[in-house]
């Protein structure tokens, strides 16, 4: 076996890790840390830590480490059949399954599902979806889509150009001319402190409806959004917000793409963040929760209003170029239908609302009080605090002084993995949805040792 020092100086020769400071970690100037393996909510390095993984991953394993049921399920996928594509009509048991199940438990008004790898590849086809759907009704110009600023969407070309964080953007020359954002539904962040919650809601929309003004509502394919702001923040809506953005994309004709990457399969404490929001999306996202991570895969899953105008699509003009090698891959869907099937044994949905009510509400009455958290907020196994410099002006932290990883720092000495946001101070929290109440209360403990002893 390597020893620990080979190991660290492969990593740093060989290995080009995603979103890392490349120079800082070349030059061993950066943190590294082996994962070796996982139980429950715990995971375990090399030097011997056992770490209560607050952030599930990113938010993704949502069953927990260690489950024997996706293993054996994946190792039994593996010997029968690991590989068959599913073009021109091929399919395996397992995707099959996990069709039918994704389906069984998919919002209203929906019709198939395509799956892929990612949560970005899952987009891109979405993209391309809405885009062949405005070709085959006739309206070539109706292409642009609308997208949230502080949205996380991915990191390819296009999802790139959706996320609307500036660390996605910067030097890649992104965003793509075909997007647009517009407001983010961020209460804590408004421009007025005085605006009351439905105040703010009427002013995203009138932005919304500026915007589109602006570029022309024929010139506008589609909204995409996550039911709850993820890397952004954590970033639940105002009460009100989703039926009042689905009002005006309904009056502009403007399809509506659901984001459920993190939200689906459960983290909310409902099976789809549509469900819990009453937003009726045309077209879902899903990834992370689908195999808990324990193969990568993805869905696509089109609503019925565009899968007709999609086969209508075919038979005007023949087979539809789009699909990946491993589109529905049998190992990913053998975990998929694992995975599925756990979270209905065990409940999990459920247990996301109650003890993600219990860990927002321990966090709130913990730290909610401490002199720099702005807000504490959250909605099923989704918390976040923000950390602020002024409680009464909500001024940030000067970003040098990186006080929200600093806080994380403080937190991983103590066994606790939390995650600083991408932008601005917040300690965001998306754990295991088999969260226990002991776990939770750790969570909660650590978050307040940890700022008490660096702000
Ligand atoms: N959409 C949302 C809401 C996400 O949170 C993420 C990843 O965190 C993605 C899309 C992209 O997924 P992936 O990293 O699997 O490409």
């Amino acid at each position: 076996m390597l020893t620990n020092d080979e190991l660290a100086r492969w990593d740093r020769e060989s290995f080009f890790h995603p979103s890392t400071h490349l120079g800082q970690f070349a030059r061993g100037e950066a943190p590294q840390r082996i994962i070796t393996g996982g139980e429950g909510c715990h995971i375990t390095d090399r030097d011997g830590n056992r770490l209560l993984d607050g952030f599930a991953g990113l938010y993704c394993v949502n069953v927990g480490y260690g489950r024997p049921e996706i293993a054996q399920a994946i190792a039994d996928q593996a010997h029968q059949l690991a590989y068959y594509h599913a073009y021109a009509g091929h399919g395996s048991e397992a995707a099959i399954t996990l069709a039918q199940m994704v389906m069984d438990r998919a919002p209203q008004g929906m019709a198939r599902v395509y799956f892929g790898l990612s949560g970005s590849d899952a987009n891109e086809t979405n993209i391309k979806l809405v885009w062949y759907y405005n070709n085959i009704l006739g309206r070539p110009k109706k292409k642009k889509i609308i997208s949230r600023w502080r949205g996380y969407h991915g990191s390819g070309l296009m999802t790139g150009s959706l996320t609307g964080l500036q660390l996605f953007h910067a030097k890649f020359d992104l965003p793509l001319e075909q997007v647009i954002h517009t407001e983010a539904p961020y209460y804590f962040r408004r421009p007025d402190a005085a605006m009351s919650e439905s105040d703010f809601v009427a002013h995203c929309v009138a932005q919304l409806e500026a915007l589109i003004a602006e570029h022309g509502a024929d010139t506008i394919a589609a909204f995409i959004g996550e039911p709850v702001l993820g890397t952004g923040g954590i970033v639940p809506p105002p009460a009100g917000y989703w039926p009042a953005i689905q009002e005006v994309l309904d009056r502009h004709d403007i399809l509506l793409i659901a984001d459920e990457v993190v939200t689906g399969f459960g983290r909310l404490g409902t099976m789809f963040g549509s469900d819990h929001y009453g937003m009726r999306p045309d077209l879902i996202t899903c990834a992370k929760g689908l195999t808990s991570a324990y193969a990568p895969l993805s869905a696509s899953i089109v609503g019925t209003r565009v899968w007709d105008v999609l086969t209508r699509g075919t038979d005007e003009n023949g087979v539809m170029g789009h699909g990946w090698t491993y589109s529905a891959h049998p190992i990913g869907a053998a975990a998929g239908v694992a995975n599925l099937k756990l979270i209905d044994s065990l409940g999990l949905v459920e247990n996301a609302g109650t003890v993600g009510a219990y860990l927002n509400d321990r966090m709130r009455s913990a730290v909610g009080d401490h002199a720099h958290v702005g807000e504490v907020r959250g909605e099923g196994m989704l918390c976040a605090v923000e950390l602020v410099a002024d409680r009464d002006t909500r001024r940030f932290f000067d970003a040098s002084e990186g006080k929200g990883a600093k806080v994380v720092a403080a937190m991983l000495k103590r066994g606790v993995i939390a995650r600083a946001m991408p932008q601005g101070d917040i300690l965001g929290f998306a754990p295991p949805l088999c969260l226990t109440r002991e776990e939770a209360d750790r969570i909660v403990d650590v978050t307040a040792e940890a700022l008490a002893e660096v702000l």
